[in-house]
């Protein structure tokens, strides 16, 4: 895998999914991070999330590589080098509670296996990721599509907002938001990442403790 430093995500950057889950559509970019050994390959191994914590959702993301750093003035196409798709796993349960209470999402967002990632191809513009619908298949079912044309904040402001507040340079990652339809995931599970037409990449799911 390429050597990634920060993985940023982003909440919230589709109206449905906002609502799906009783939230406010937001007014600037939500912003969270997860550590690095959050990281792993959708390369068909199997994959070991959490046992006894409740609800594990799935969050297919569009995920952009960028290649050097961020300065003002920046184009995307220049900073942005690869992308991927990406399934931001989310313990629900334990985010509903630590949201009631205020505190730090890191808990729900952050543990081991929890940012799936598939492999990186080179960025092929803008227009071209308009015109290509993502896709995630538990099993036999598409459970979740998605289009960057419907993100609340585009590649270009969500940059621009990692930039301001963190720096961005190469190696950084950016889960840009899922669209509707998170749901539960159950051990046995196979998940397929699909671009347009094309399998990015899959796995199985298995629930259980290390
Ligand atoms: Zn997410």
């Amino acid at each position: 895998m390429e050597q990634i430093k920060n993985i940023f995500c982003i909440g919230r950057n589709y109206a449905n999914h906002a609502t799906e889950l009783g939230n406010e559509i937001p007014s600037s970019p939500i912003l969270f991070s997860k550590p690095t050994h959050s990281l792993v390959k959708a390369d068909g191994k199997d994959i070991l999330f959490p046992g006894g914590r409740g609800d594990i959702h799935h969050e297919l993301e569009m995920v952009i590589y960028i290649g050097q750093e961020v300065t003002a003035g920046f184009h995307v196409e220049d900073v942005v080098e690869k992308i991927a798709l990406g399934v931001d796993f989310t313990l629900r349960d334990v985010q509903s509670k630590l949201k009631a209470k205020g505190h730090p999402w890191l808990k729900a967002k952050g543990f081991k296996n929890s940012a799936v990632v598939t492999d990186f191809w080179d960025f092929p513009g803008i227009e071209i990721c308009k015109e290509t619908d993502f896709s995630l298949v538990k099993n036999a079912n598409v459970v979740q599509v998605g289009n960057i044309e419907n993100m609340l904040f585009d590649f270009k402001q969500l940059i621009e907002h990692c930039h301001g507040y963190f720096g961005l340079n190469e190696g950084d990652i950016i889960y840009t938001g899922t669209p509707e339809g998170v749901g539960p995931i159950q051990h046995g599970d196979v998940f397929r990442l699909m671009w347009g037409n094309d399998e990015k990449g899959r796995f199985p799911v298995k629930i259980g403790n290390e």
